[in-house]
């Protein structure tokens, strides 16, 4: 078990559920338009959020942020300690931050001694892109081992000063690096992980990376915390991460869509009437397995685990619940009819 954090009034670690975060896109320092993005992500499912700080300017907006959103704020410094420090004193709930880079023993001292004070943890965020450059002469490039040889390095300096509320991430943008490096980092350190993969690309590979990388991470019972990255809207991270979530059985919240993969036996054009159901499910709420099946044969049978669902036939169509068949209905009734009996679930 991880040791347990937190980041505001966010648990992190220690077999607290596993939180979904997100980073805006947003310049930190135009706080209307920060909030209004953060609170975009917020309504989609985002925990906490994390905002890039490039300039005094962004530190110093941290205060204004953090009293206009409801949810932990994290700052994300790239080797400068007084934008850290302006941060910490400005209300941040957590730093991202290498230790390591930011010029010296007195700064890392100053700095873990404010994160105390405060009592916010610090998250070292390891990056394949950014190793040092001994370790990859050492590895020969980005391995799972230099990347967990980076993180403890930066540990370790924090360690030096008292400072234990430690938070790792150990990202590249190479799957199974990224995974055998957070498997690696598991078995040596009690901290909380935030998974994550990064650079992983636009909607389709991105979320492809994301649900191989962190989905199996989660599956395997590594990871506390996670970002989605995507060379898109964030909110749309925030919609993967969710489903990620899901798939990997950590968490139930709303419909769950199975559909069969379609085969020789398929009666019915399955792929717009999934594509129809999915859409409808989206304003419904309960924590259901919905079900669209391409034929009555065996459709009821291979989704038995579903709440409800249908099944396709030769122009009439099933509708079953838990693989017990409910009624036999015209093809182009089935949608509306699942739909009756979805309104009519608890
Ligand atoms: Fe094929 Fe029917 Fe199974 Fe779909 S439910 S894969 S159509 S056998």
């Amino acid at each position: 078990m991880t040791k347990q954090m937190m980041v505001g009034c966010v648990p992190i670690g220690g077999g607290a559920p596993v939180t979904i975060q997100s980073m805006t896109n947003t310049n930190t320092a135009e706080v209307e338009a920060t909030v209004m993005q953060i609170r975009r992500l917020q309504s989609a499912g985002c925990e906490i959020v994390r905002v890039a700080v490039p300039d005094k300017a962004s530190a110093f907006a941290i205060g204004t942020i953090r009293e206009r959103i409801d949810i932990p704020l994290v700052a994300d410094i790239h080797f400068d300690y007084k934008l850290a420090l302006e941060s910490i004193a400005a209300g941040a709930d957590k730093v991202r931050l290498n230790p390591g880079n930011i010029g010296g023993e007195d700064r890392v001292k100053v700095v873990a001694a404010a994160c105390r004070t405060k009592g916010i943890p610090i998250r070292i965020g390891v990056n394949g892109g950014s190793l040092e450059k001994q370790i990859l002469a050492k590895y020969g490039g980005v391995t799972p081992e230099g990347l967990v040889e980076s993180a403890l390095g930066h540990v370790a300096l924090l360690n030096r000063f008292d400072f234990d509320d430690i938070i790792i991430s150990l990202k590249s943008s190479n799957v199974p690096i990224t995974m055998a490096a957070y498997r690696l980092m598991s078995e040596r350190t009690h901290y909380p992980l935030h998974l994550g993969v990064t650079e992983a690309g636009t909607m389709k590979m991105g979320t492809l990376k994301s649900a191989v990388g962190i989905g199996g991470l989660l599956a395997l019972g590594i990871g506390d915390t996670f970002r989605v990255t995507l060379t898109a809207d964030p909110v749309e991270e925030v919609y993967v991460a969710r489903d990620i979530l899901k798939a990997a059985g950590l968490r139930r919240e709303g419909p769950e869509l199975i559909a069969c993969p379609t085969c020789g036996r398929t009666k019915i054009d399955l792929i717009p009437l999934a594509q129809e159901v999915e859409r409808r499910l989206e304003t419904v709420n309960k924590p259901i397995t919905v079900a669209v099946m391409g034929c009555a044969v065996n459709g009821p049978g291979e989704a038995a685990a579903a709440d409800v669902g249908i099944a396709g036939g030769d122009g009439v169509g099933l509708l079953f619940s838990r693989g017990e068949i409910i009624k036999r209905v015209p093809q182009e009734a089935l949608v509306e009819e699942l739909f009756a009996l979805i309104d009519a679930l608890p």
